[in-house]
Formats: structure tokens, sequence, C-alpha cells
């Protein structure tokens, strides 16, 4: 039987809410892709137990724990407690937290992008000099050891940077965008 395709439907309206964005949120969290994705599927269908997700899944009991609490611990999913009034035991049921992941998600987001300006900052606003063992130093730098590396004792030579900067203006998030 091939395996029904989960539509991922949020409840809360972020143009940083798509699947891609969630599984790949998820695998950040969880550094394991195929079971943080499986048990997502899980959130996206319905509420659920631990134990439930893990019948469905087929993956083993402690990792699902493990898998839920990196998602609880960083806002992506929450749970509702219900109280089984026989035996008095809680029941955890998970869900997936739309708006805690869009916050999270703007955020990382925001970051990256940030990272990426503050390099592209840094190497418009500097001249670089390099070694020939590939140790670099900017300008100010360079002149303070005399245009020698101090970790080789070569010398050091100016290098045009254009290639870096336009890699640079062509990496984007791999976060994605709705439009
Ligand atoms: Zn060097």
């Amino acid at each position: 039987m091939a395996k029904k395709k989960i539509e991922y439907k949020f409840d809360y309206d972020s143009k940083f809410l798509n699947e891609h964005n969630v599984k790949k949120l998820a695998y950040e969290l969880s550094h394991d892709a195929d079971n943080s994705e499986k048990i997502l599927d899980c959130l996206f269908t319905a509420e659920a137990t631990d134990e439930q997700i893990a019948e469905a899944t087929g993956i083993k009991l402690n990792v699902v724990r493990r898998i839920l609490y990196k998602f609880f611990d960083a806002g992506m999913a929450n749970y509702t407690r219900k109280k089984d009034p026989e035996t008095q035991w809680f029941t955890y049921y998970w869900r997936f937290d739309s708006r805690k992941a869009a916050q999270l998600l703007e955020k990382e987001y925001n970051q990256h992008n940030k990272e990426i300006k503050d390099s592209l900052d840094y190497e418009e606003n500097n001249m670089f000099f390099v070694c020939p063992n590939g140790c670099r130093y900017p300008f100010d730098e360079a002149a303070e050891y005399q245009f020698v590396c101090p970790r080789c004792n070569e010398k050091l030579e100016y290098k045009d940077n254009t290639d870096i900067i336009n890699d640079l203006k062509k990496l984007e998030s791999s976060y994605t965008i709705n439009e």
C-alpha cells in the first residue's frame, strides 16, 4: 500500500509556515530527518499520545519521546493533559504548535540573513591578504604583521574577494517564505 501523503495544515497564519520549513526545523532540532518527519506526519494527522505515535510509525517509544521533547523544548509542539477518570492517570496528547513554530522560523530566518549581511559587510569593507597556505587576514592585521604570515612565515599577498562576495550574495536561507 502506498503511503498516504499527509497534508500540512496550519491553524496560524504566517508566511514562514510551510511543509518544507517545518520539516527542516524539525531536522535542525532533532538531527534525525527520517524519524522527525514521521512524527510530524502524525502530529499533522491528529492529536496523539507518544504511544500512539510509536505504534503508528514503528519508531521506538523512547526515540518518539526524545524527539517530541526536543520539539516541545523549542516550542514547536505542545500537549494537553487529560485525566482518566478511572485510573486517575494523565494522558498527554501531542500537537503541533503553529504559532510558536512560526516565531521560531522567523527567528531562524532573520538570524541567517543577518549572518550573511554581516559577512557581506565585512568582505565589502575590507581588503584581504593571503599566504600560500591559505591563511587570510584583513589589511590592518596583515600590515601589523608586516605582510608576513605569523603562522607560516610566508609572504602575504593581496587577494581579490569578488568571488566570495558574489557567493555570499547567492546564499539564501534554507527556509523559504510563502508567496
Ligand atoms: Zn599562513
